[in-house]
């Protein structure tokens, strides 16, 4: 091959995209799936997604719930959270006409400790490409994950839960996000230090949602 030939191929090569690989997995994304509504996931991965859109009515209150929390979104909060994959955090909202300009949206706090390990929130992150402001009137005084306590328990861990004071926030319904919903119990006592107009939690686990279901609101319209 000519030295030209040689020049040119390595310049077409350049020009080349590499293949497009699933953000979870890695694997190349199947062809049929690249022009998808996720296109950064291949199809086993957007199907183990499990998008539920479901409204349950809470003590007056409608909480708006997207996923189901299954072993794939455990692992897929791990490498966000835990491996610091911030970029996995875009997937979830990745395919939503998502708008919530009529309402002050505030995310539920990580304790400070692990907002100081991680260097981020997972929930801002969440939202970040969404163009709304989160807010964070809400802190946590100690470290202590919920689902690992007994009932006994719980109660005392609602207590680690405060409200900011002279923390300013925009005059609108408030709307509380989370990012996992596990016994709704720290979600519910923050709606009481907010005056909560909605509640939406991007993944919930299912033995909530079982627990949840006779305050479920059929074909209730969406939240966007
Ligand atoms: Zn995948």
């Amino acid at each position: 091959m000519s030295i030209f030939n040689q020049i040119y191929q390595r310049m077409y090569q350049t020009t080349i995209p590499d293949e497009p690989v699933c953000q979870v997995c890695q694997r190349p994304i199947e062809l049929n799936r690249q022009f998808m509504d996720i296109p950064c996931l291949c199809q086993s991965c957007a199907q183990a997604m499990q998008k539920v859109k479901k409204v349950y009515k809470i003590d007056g209150i409608h909480w708006y719930v997207l996923y189901v929390y299954t072993d794939f979104l455990e692992r897929l909060w791990f490498q966000l959270k835990e491996q610091k994959d911030i970029v996995l955090a875009s997937l979830f909202l990745a395919d939503e006409d998502v708008d919530l300009r009529s309402y002050c949206v505030c995310a539920m706090p990580s304790s400070e400790q692990k907002r100081l390990n991680r260097g981020f929130e997972p929930i801002l992150e969440v939202f970040r490409n969404t163009g709304i402001d989160v807010y964070s009137p809400l802190y946590k005084t100690a470290n202590i994950k919920q689902s690992n306590q007994p009932k006994a328990k719980r109660q005392e861990i609602q207590d680690v839960l405060q409200l900011k004071s002279c923390y300013w926030m925009p005059n609108k319904p408030i709307l509380l996000v989370d990012d996992v919903c596990t016994t709704g119990a720290t979600l519910s006592k923050a709606c009481t230090l907010l005056s909560t107009s909605k509640v939406f939690i991007i993944s919930a686990h299912p033995l909530w949602m079982a627990s949840q279901q006779p305050n479920e609101v059929a074909n209730a319209p969406w939240i966007w």
